[in-house]
């Protein structure tokens, strides 16, 4: 009976920790982590980064056995790049992510980071080296400086410092009557979408991993937050393999590279600029996503 309970205490944890709003994704990783089937091979070495070259070969993926969401997927994301994954809503797009940071394993293929297999390296070293800035962060309930060094054990002030200036955020913090040892999330100060994504952008710099997982977040932020964060994205891609989750097309025109996904296969690829002159699913998301922009009366983005 106990076995029957456990699962059942855990998801209340979990979801009257979510509730006070004190878990972030990467949390809620290692927490479940605890009870994924997702184990460390006998003989797991711990990853070894040369230069951060990642590669999805024939992927195949599914949640249920009866349904496959991936369906052979092959991405090859050099290091140092910064690669988009567009596509239409259940494509697979955030699949591919968690895929990556071995939250399940692929059901037929592989996915490698500098030729090594995922599945034979260590879960810590490889969620040591991939950071993620995910959709909606939430904050601990604790200072803010706290809520940055959670990236890392460990961290001076200084450091935390550094990082809320290489997210944008420092000019904000010091304007706090307490600075960095001002108390956020619920029972602290609220802060907006916008601040918490630079919170989670801070974050990520105090950990430094050579790969990085955006999660573009679905809500909206202002055009003008959106603009700045985008800028600061842009700034700590520089040097670090970026695979970027996106759900508006504004945001990945700069990206090396874009992967069209549709209902779990690369459809189409390419720069920006090339995938328009296809004329195929992307200039059609493209131009729809265009019309929508206009209809709002939001900003023209040029197109190339
Ligand atoms: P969106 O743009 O809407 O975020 P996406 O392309 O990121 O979509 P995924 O989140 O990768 O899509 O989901 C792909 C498919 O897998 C969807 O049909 C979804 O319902 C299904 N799916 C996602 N997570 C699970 C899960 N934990 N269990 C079962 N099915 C899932």
């Amino acid at each position: 009976l106990t076995q029957l309970f456990r699962p059942l205490d855990m998801l209340g944890w979990v979801y009257r920790n979510i509730r006070q709003g004190v878990i972030d994704m990467a949390s809620m990783f290692d927490l479940l982590d605890a009870h994924a089937e997702v184990r460390d091979a006998p003989n797991a070495v711990p990853l070894a980064i040369a230069s951060g070259h990642v590669r999805f070969e024939a992927v195949h993926f599914g949640y249920d056995p009866d349904r496959e969401i991936l369906k052979g997927v092959d991405l090859d994301i050099p290091a140092g790049a910064t690669v988009a994954v567009v596509g239409p809503s259940g494509a697979g797009k955030s699949t591919l992510a968690r895929l990556m940071y071995r939250f399940y394993d692929v059901t037929g293929g592989r996915i490698t980071i500098d030729g090594q297999d995922i599945r034979d390296v260590t879960q810590s070293s490889l969620r040591g080296s991939i950071g993620i800035v995910p959709q909606d962060t939430v904050l601990f309930n604790d200072t803010i400086g706290y809520n940055i060094a959670y990236g890392r054990e460990g961290t001076t002030p200084d450091e935390i410092a550094v990082a809320a200036r290489g997210a944008a955020i420092a000019g904000f913090i010091q304007s706090l009557p307490n600075g960095f040892e001002t108390r956020v999330g619920e029972r602290g100060l609220k802060l907006s979408g916008g601040e918490k994504q630079r919170v989670a952008i801070a974050r990520t710099l105090v950990k430094n991993p050579p790969i990085l997982i955006l999660d573009e977040a679905t809500s909206a932020l202002d055009s003008r937050t959106e603009a700045d964060i985008q800028a600061t994205l842009e700034a700590i891609e520089h040097g670090r393999t970026t695979i970027v989750i996106a759900h508006r097309l504004s945001t990945v025109v700069h990206a090396d590279r874009i992967i069209v996904l549709e209902a779990g296969r690369v459809a189409e690829q390419g720069t920006h600029a090339q995938l328009l002159r296809k004329n195929g699913l992307y200039a059609e998301m493209w131009a729809r996503q265009a019309q929508e922009r206009e209809a709002e009366g939001g900003e023209e983005v040029p197109a190339e």
